[in-house]
């Protein structure tokens, strides 16, 4: 029995890191590639990696994750190890969710949502593309056919602790828990989607739906979470459900020293919410009776992907490689490290 649970442990959370290029900014001021991604002995052209190691510069500082990919890494390989294997989840009635998880300019929205630098924006590549590509594949399959399902899509946004629908005019949502516990969003728009050309327009949508109207538009999606659902419906009811997280920046955690009141306010409900995500993810890894999904208004809207018996969770640490990243990019492997 207990090499079952462990089997069912190793599966329920997988945890790893990607480390993105050297950008252009990076290279100007001649910064340091500190990351070192060390390949095994014998190792296939793209096999990932377990180990990222900033020894070089840094004494006894190697972590070991289920993976490790280096920046020579497409998104649709690291889909491939990642979210990939939890689209089965969904359709054995289990709940999945995937985050992206680190400081702002590592690559985050890369990996989830797409390439949005420059002109040419491109979701098709993100996760959330990848992923909704195959749950239409998989529902093609004989055996999921006559189960008759429907996909859903939502797409909205949690803002110091308010949620906004991203698929419906950033409408403000309010989040009710009723008596057993089940917890809702009122009025989140369920979009129903037939394709993967459905799925991109969605994406496209909530996404400029996230930046507009801003100032700064990267200041304001680096201090919100955004939520990507992809649920799978029989007969009206819930059969399953992906949840893909583009989280906000960890270093803007921080702000809860800066002068501006708004900004301290902010960075204390992103740092209440990293905190109790940690928790949450623990407490699914160690099949913990407890789960603290109440701590903040991300793991509440979340809570059903926490509890239960068939939910697994995957989360992808994004990396800068500069040494002038170095301290970002410690407390994103340790709060990755302790979430495993
Ligand atoms: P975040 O969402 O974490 O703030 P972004 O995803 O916006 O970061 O990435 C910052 C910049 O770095 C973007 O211009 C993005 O295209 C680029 N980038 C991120 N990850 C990669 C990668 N793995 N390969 C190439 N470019 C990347
Ligand atoms: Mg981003």
């Amino acid at each position: 029995h207990i090499s079952s649970n462990i089997c069912i442990e190793e599966h329920r959370i997988c945890v790893c890191v990607r480390k993105r290029p050297l950008n252009k900014k990076e290279l100007t001021i001649r910064d340091l590639d500190v990351i070192t991604i060390p390949s095994k002995d014998v190792v296939m052209v793209h096999e990932p990696k377990q180990k990222v190691d900033l020894t070089r510069y840094l004494e006894n500082q190697t972590f070991r994750f289920d993976y490790a990919f280096d920046d020579s890494t497409t998104n649709e390989m690291v889909y491939r190890f990642t979210a990939r294997p939890l689209v089965e989840t969904i359709f054995e009635r289990g709940m999945a969710t995937c985050f992206a998880y680190g400081q702002t300019g590592s690559g985050k929205t890369h990996t989830m949502g797409g390439d949005f630098s420059g002109k040419n924006q491109d979701c098709s590549k993100g996760i959330y593309a990848l992923a909704s590509r195959d749950v239409f594949v998989m529902l093609k399959k004989p055996c999921h056919k006559k189960l008759d399902l429907q996909v859903y899509a939502t797409f909205f946004e949690i803002y110091s602790g308010k949620v906004f629908d991203l698929l419906n005019g950033k409408a403000k949502l309010r989040v009710l828990e009723d008596g057993k516990q089940q917890v809702q969003v009122v009025g989140l728009h369920e979009r129903d989607v037939k394709c993967t050309e459905d799925v991109l327009k969605l994406i496209e949508v909530g996404n400029s739906c996230r930046t507009s109207g801003q100032t700064s538009a990267n200041a304001h999606s680096s201090r919100s979470h955004a939520v990507f659902q992809i649920i799978l419906r029989r007969k009206g009811k819930m059969h399953g459900k992906f949840s893909l997280i583009d989280l906000a920046g960890n270093e803007r955690g921080a702000d809860t020293s800066s002068a501006d009141r708004q900004t301290r306010l902010e960075g204390a409900e992103i740092n209440k919410s990293l905190l109790a995500l940690k928790e949450c993810i623990r407490a699914l890894g160690r099949n913990k009776p407890h789960t603290p999904f109440r701590a903040s208004k991300l793991t509440q809207v979340l809570r059903d992907s926490f509890i239960g018996e068939n939910s697994r969770t995957c989360m992808i640490a994004t990396i800068s490689p500069g040494m002038t990243s170095c301290e970002n990019t410690l407390n994103t492997l340790r709060y990755a490290n302790r979430v495993k």
